[in-house]
């Protein structure tokens, strides 16, 4: 197994089904442009392929689905279910919900325990303003769904000091009261963003997070695994929420997360521009592809950042979020 001089290795992949996306969210695409996949996308065959030579030769024992939005992709049904066969201890899926009636029954069917749904607000026309598209209360609906069939539901919120700081205690309220983690993204400085005053503006961290949490509940941190994004809380008898506190808490000394765009490239940090192409490696018969993957993952791991994110003008939905 390649580990770095900081002991980091690869074990959390994040597969993007395709880089098209049904909302045109403001922190994340920048002219308001939806639907753009990537010109030449990996097929759904060559995706499971590529996951499970990265489960062998590279150690990757969870997975996320994500994308651009996972659920418009016609590869959604046979990426899944391929998945679901291969040797991972975990598989979840990152959707912004918009299509999950549609998807309820091929998801019961492939056995996926763990979902995280994006939803920045409960109010439908902030819900507009920032998605622009979609309609929440088929979000909310989809939810639902999800937690009848069973299945572990986390919600990702990106807190914006003028956007949506109104709608932190409603929403930790409302997961807190259907048994759903609520996790509070800090805005990351990314695509549009890195060069964007509004970055500035809305970004809130960790502390303010907490001083609004603490002034009606209290709350205690507690253990997450060693490679966790999230800083993770407990409420007394209500739940639980988490931080994925990029700028207040780094967490890149202790990264495992590798990413292959829909399009076929491996990508070792969100922070870096560096991309490595897998297309020949799919050709190839797996002994020598096995090999071949190697001198791929080194290049990768090398691309992570020491220490803290410094921000990249690479758009989440192009490499998976
Ligand atoms: N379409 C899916 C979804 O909405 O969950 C998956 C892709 S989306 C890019 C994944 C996550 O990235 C979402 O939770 C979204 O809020 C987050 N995201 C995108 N740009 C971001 C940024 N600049 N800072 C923080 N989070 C961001």
């Amino acid at each position: 197994m390649i580990v770095d001089v900081q002991g980091r290795k690869f074990r959390n992949l994040r597969l993007s089904l395709t880089a098209a996306c049904n909302y045109a969210c403001t922190y994340c695409v920048p002219d308001g442009k939806k639907l753009q996949a990537a010109s030449s996308e990996l097929s759904a065959d060559e995706m499971v392929r590529a996951v499970q030579l990265l489960v062998e030769g590279a150690g990757i024992e969870k997975l996320r689905i994500t994308g651009g939005e996972p659920l418009l992709s016609d590869k959604f049904d046979d990426v899944i279910v391929g998945v679901m066969g291969l040797n991972l201890s975990d598989v979840a899926l990152t959707t912004n919900g918009q299509l999950l009636p549609r998807k309820v029954e091929v998801i019961k069917r492939s056995g996926l325990r763990r979902i995280n749904i994006s939803l920045d607000t409960l109010d439908p026309n902030a819900f507009r303003s920032i998605a622009r598209s979609g309609d929440l209360a088929t979000v909310l609906h989809g939810i639902e769904l999800m937690l009848d069939a069973g299945l572990k539901v986390k919600i990702n919120m990106v807190p914006m000091r003028t956007v949506n700081m109104d709608q932190v205690m409603p929403m930790l309220d409302w997961c807190m009261d259907r048994n759903v983690e609520l996790r509070f993204i800090e805005l990351m400085n990314m695509g549009h963003l890195k060069h964007n005053a509004v970055y500035q503006r809305d970004f809130v961290g960790m502390d303010d997070l907490l001083r609004l949490v603490g002034a009606k509940y209290e709350y205690s941190r507690v253990d997450a695994d060693y490679d966790s994004t999230s800083v993770r809380y407990e409420i007394a008898n209500k739940g639980s929420f988490g931080i994925i506190a990029n700028e207040s808490e780094p967490f890149c000394s202790s990264c495992t997360r590798l990413r292959l765009s829909s399009n076929g490239y491996i990508y070792g940090c969100l922070s870096s521009t560096s991309r490595h192409a897998m297309h020949e490696v799919l050709q190839l018969p797996k002994h020598l592809a096995l090999n071949a993957i190697q001198s791929i993952l080194r290049g990768a791991l090398a691309d992570k950042q020491p220490v803290a994110f410094t921000g990249e003008v690479t758009v989440m939905k192009f490499i998976g979020g």
